[in-house]
């Protein structure tokens, strides 16, 4: 397998201007096996105007038919990929491969979606109180800047450029410095399925580096952002001084819900995998669990079963469900959590050490007995750590679930409809499930509440935000 190791920029794999080169670390074997070149601040601009340039001389007046069929020719070349796409995802991230697998159809999925939305992508006609006639257009901005995560690059990816380059644009992406592989490919075969040069590029290398002039670029339009909260803020800021547009997928700290009346059996089996999945290093991660007091006992006792059930362990395996952490620091970061823990005197039901002689491995970790002011309460861990709780009253509890200051998903079990929409109203979160755990529908709006995000990829309402809102009234 031959591995992308340089910048992806007008439509060719190139050399920085400076040739830094990051390392990269297989985290399931603690072994460097690959260099990447890093991008600087001139080829951050060298990206930009080249992006451009494409939308300038083309790409903005292409008709819709056209588009249409060069995403759907970006789509096939993903799905006929899919192999190699995963293989690259499991070895820079850990990631256990049949994830990868899922998660490399999820992006040509995505494309396929919004290659089949530019036909259905509509304005209005607007009956204005004066008469004549009155509609609106949906414009492209121009250049894109889409900056993304190491926990899910590849789908990330496709969910920020697809619906943006299906709204008439041109995108730089940024791949997480510790994650370009997929999103290199991903710029490789969008142009081997025909986008012209320059209309997506993609820049690896740290964020510190090149950040700051991503978002500053005059001819970047609007950044479209997933990543942390901290960086989220960051990039508001600089926004501000352009009024750039933005949109902000950040973190969460979501609860998992299970009253009396639900199928609890089911959701305490199926609720480890809601929290630890891609190793609890996931925006959606249910990492508070409340449940009613009065099965609240035998919930834990088969949560921690099923937990003790799960495949840790080397993620090239089919059968492994949980790989290693992204890194040898994500890894210290979750154990300093896991410290203050103890040190607080939660009980710990079990995990909260690591496991295996090699790669940043931990034990999917249970906790009891949290105070509400801990850190393990509060803040979003990032790793494969859950707090259980029992609650009397449904009110007080979702107090306690809205006492966050994240907002993102969710989810709630239950098998009283009135309760279901009640509860479904009163948590303040983007994104909801009953009595399942999904968070992400490619047709449908993915972002959060509060400081877990502004704006929504996904659905039609991605495809709004990489527009503006043009409105034309013509006298008769
Ligand atoms: P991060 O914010 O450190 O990095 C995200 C991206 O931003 C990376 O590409 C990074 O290189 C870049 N970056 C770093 N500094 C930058 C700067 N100054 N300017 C511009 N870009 C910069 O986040 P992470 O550690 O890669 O990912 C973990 C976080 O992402 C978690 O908080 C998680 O909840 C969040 N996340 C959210 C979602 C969501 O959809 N809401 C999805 C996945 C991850
Ligand atoms: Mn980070």
């Amino acid at each position: 397998m031959k591995l992308p190791s340089q910048l992806f920029v007008d439509g060719a794999y190139r050399n920085s201007a400076s040739g830094r080169q990051t390392a990269l670390v297989n985290p399931a074997t603690e072994e460097s096996f690959a260099e990447v070149v890093a991008a600087d601040v001139a080829d951050v601009k060298a990206a930009v105007e080249s992006a451009h340039r494409a939308w300038d001389s083309g790409w903005r007046d292409l008709t819709p038919g056209k588009r249409t069929e060069m995403l759907f020719n970006v789509a096939r070349q993903l799905r006929e990929q899919t192999e190699e796409i995963a293989r690259l995802e499991t070895l820079h991230i850990g990631k256990p491969i049949s994830d990868s697998r899922d998660e490399a159809a999820l992006g040509a999925r995505v494309f396929e979606y919004y290659a089949g939305a530019i036909g259905k992508f509509c304005g209005q006609t607007i009956p204005v109180a004066r008469g004549g006639f009155d509609f609106t257009l949906r414009q492209p901005m121009g250049v894109v800047a889409a900056i993304v995560p190491w926990n899910f690059p590849f789908p990330i990816a496709c969910w920020k450029a697809a619906p943006a380059l299906a709204a008439g644009n041109c995108v730089v992406l940024k791949p997480a410095s510790l994650s370009p592989l997929t999103a290199l490919k991903l710029g490789e075969l969008a142009h081997a399925a025909g986008l012209p040069p320059g209309v997506l590029q993609v820049l690896p290398g740290p964020g510190g580096a090149i950040g700051d002039a991503l978002v500053t670029d005059p001819m970047v339009r609007k950044v479209s952002f997933t990543g942390s909260t901290e960086i989220g803020r960051r990039i508001m800021e600089l926004a501000a001084r352009d009024l750039k547009r933005i949109s902000l997928e950040l973190g969460g700290k979501s609860p998992n819900i299970v009253f009396a009346d639900a199928d609890w059996q089911r959701a305490a089996e199926t609720s480890p995998m809601s929290v630890f999945a891609n190793t609890g290093q996931d925006c959606c991660a249910r990492s508070r669990v409340f449940v009613e007091r009065s099965v609240f006992e035998p919930f834990v006792e088969k949560f921690v079963a099923a937990t003790k059930k799960l495949v840790v362990g080397d993620p090239t395996k089919p059968e492994t469900q949980l790989g290693p952490l992204v890194s040898s620091g994500q890894r210290t970061g979750v154990e300093e959590f896991l410290a203050d823990a103890r040190k607080r005197g939660s009980k710990f039901a079990c995990g909260g050490g690591r496991l295996h002689s090699k790669g940043y491995y931990l034990e999917p970790t249970v906790l009891l007995e949290v105070g509400k002011e801990d850190r393990c309460w509060r803040e979003e861990i990032f790793g494969p750590v859950v707090c259980i709780t029992p609650f009397d009253d449904e009110a007080q509890m979702l107090r306690e679930v809205n006492a966050s200051p994240y907002g993102l998903s969710g989810s709630l079990w239950t098998n009283d409809i009135r309760r279901a929409l009640r509860v479904s109203r009163a948590v303040q979160s983007g994104v909801l499930s009953v009595n399942s755990h999904s968070s992400v529908h490619v047709e449908a709006p993915f972002g959060g509440f509060k400081t877990s995000g502004l704006g929504r990829d996904l659905g039609m309402a991605a495809m709004e935000g990489y527009t503006e809102l043009k409105n034309v009234y013509v006298a008769e």
